[in-house]
């Protein structure tokens, strides 16, 4: 059984998180998405907000299951018996910070966890957590970036009663 770990913030999760999820889920017998509680950045939502989003947009896929961790990656992965972690890179810019902790984690762990980069769907190349805080805090339109209920979550969030259509 092989067993892969996709960790992030999630904060919300987006499109294009969900095609790195929904790729992950067919190469592998099962995919853990682990929310990190621990990130350097203040979330927007809560870490129950962020799994609850997560569970209701992989409900269809069967050998997905969202978790949530605190503390290193490499530990948890111990714990979980789990040698591989998955991120998605989108751009150069990802790469040299993602290489950075790729080998970090391969050699804190003494060559026990390795990480599978996944490249983005194109469609999704310029799609971050971010970018969609930020057009859904002028009260854009998020709707081509994001889930329905994650639009609306947002939209909430930041006070606006509709989504701007
Ligand atoms: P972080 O874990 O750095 O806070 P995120 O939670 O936003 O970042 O993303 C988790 C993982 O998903 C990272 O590997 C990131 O590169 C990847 N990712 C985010 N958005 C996309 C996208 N649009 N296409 C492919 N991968 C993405």
């Amino acid at each position: 059984m092989k067993t892969a770990l996709y960790p992030g913030s999630f904060d919300p999760v987006t499109l294009g998180h969900l095609d790195i999820i929904q790729r992950a889920s067919q190469m592998f017998d099962t995919v853990i998405v682990a929310v990190m509680c621990n990130s350097a950045k203040t979330p927007l939502f809560t870490l129950d907000e962020r799994v609850k989003m997560l569970k209701e947009s992989v409900k269809d896929l069967d050998n997905v299951i969202i978790e949530s961790f605190d503390g290193l990656l490499i530990n948890y992965c111990k714990e979980k018996n789990i040698h591989i972690v998955i991120r998605g890179l989108r751009a150069i810019t990802d790469f040299e910070y993602e290489l950075q902790i790729a080998q970090t984690n391969k050699e804190l762990s003494h060559n026990q966890v390795d990480t599978v980069f996944l490249t983005t769907n194109l469609k999704y190349s310029y799609l971050s957590s971010s970018v969609v805080k930020e057009i859904a805090s002028y009260n854009g339109d998020i709707t081509p970036c994001v889930s329905d209920f994650v639009a609306d979550a947002l939209y909430k969030k930041y006070g606006y009663e509709e989504r701007n259509k």
